[in-house]
């Protein structure tokens, strides 16, 4: 069975250093308070949980929430090692202030900071040279929705994105289905449309490796998910977790979602 993982992306949010502490010392407070929470234990099949703050908040989050066994990522790294790119951040810097997983592919960086197959396939190979898990976001936008070729577009976004990369890093990789129609709208995808998204996933990463890793791999859905959303997502055979946006950013809310209902 594939462990759970929920993970929160909180993007360019919050605004300062104290209303970040305080969201991760909210939901701490919360997961505490809730009997039958298993987000805290380090216990095989308990759900794994993330949070992605932004780049200045990572370590302060990260001490807040590491106590309680929540793991922090980086939204986003650059694929150079070091030097003259003003305004990047690498992948060693990253590391080395605790995080354990990286954001690749998300389509706000597709969309609007301009990230392609072949960086968003340096960034996935650099975060894994590094030790770091990689969540590689993938999903197709409306007008594609529209004309019928999610399948397709998923289909290459995995195949360029993972290129060469070896089985034995599959292990660490996660991919998240987030389409683009259903981020940040409210239009959250029907679980069992979404479910057989996941699967032609499966396949293509069969006809790419092997069962083994289209079996083991974990498939997280995004876009739009809510308390009232998440335990029909996490019904579906094949979702394995959720990559949550706004809920996120309310304790209450992401602490629910990290709860969710078998
Ligand atoms: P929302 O949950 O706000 O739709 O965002 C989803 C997302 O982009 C997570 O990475």
């Amino acid at each position: 069975a594939r462990q759970p993982i929920m993970a929160g992306n909180w993007k360019m949010n919050p605004s300062t250093e104290a209303d970040a502490l305080n969201l991760a010392n909210g939901f701490v407070a919360l997961l505490h308070e809730m009997e039958d929470t298993c987000a805290m234990d380090e216990v095989e099949g308990c759900t794994e949980v993330v949070l992605f703050p932004p780049f200045p908040f990572i370590s302060k989050v990260k001490d807040v929430v590491g106590k309680a066994g929540i793991a922090v990522g980086s939204q986003q790294v650059y694929y150079e090692d070091k030097g003259a790119f003003t305004g990047s951040v690498s992948a060693s810097m990253v590391k080395s202030v605790g995080c354990e997983y990286v954001l690749c592919g998300h389509s706000e960086r597709r969309t609007l900071f301009s990230d392609d197959d072949v960086n968003i396939n340096a960034k996935v190979k650099k975060t894994l040279e590094f030790g770091m898990k990689p969540i590689l976001c993938i999903g197709e936008t409306k007008e594609e929705f529209d004309l019928g070729i999610t399948k397709e577009v998923c289909a290459m976004q995995v195949s360029k994105d993972l290129a060469g990369v070896s089985k034995e890093d599959m292990k660490n990789v996660v991919i998240a289905y987030e389409p683009v129609w259903a981020i940040g709208t409210g239009l959250v995808c029907d679980p069992e449309s979404a479910n057989k998204v996941h699967q032609f996933i499966r396949t293509v990463l069969e006809r790419m490796y092997d069962k083994e890793v289209a079996e083991n791999i974990r498939i997280q859905y995004g876009g739009s998910v809510t308390p009232e959303s998440v335990d029909g997502l996490m019904a579906m055979s094949d979702i394995d977790g959720c990559l949550v946006g706004g809920a996120s950013l309310f304790a209450d809310k992401f602490a629910r979602i990290v709860n969710f209902k078998q």
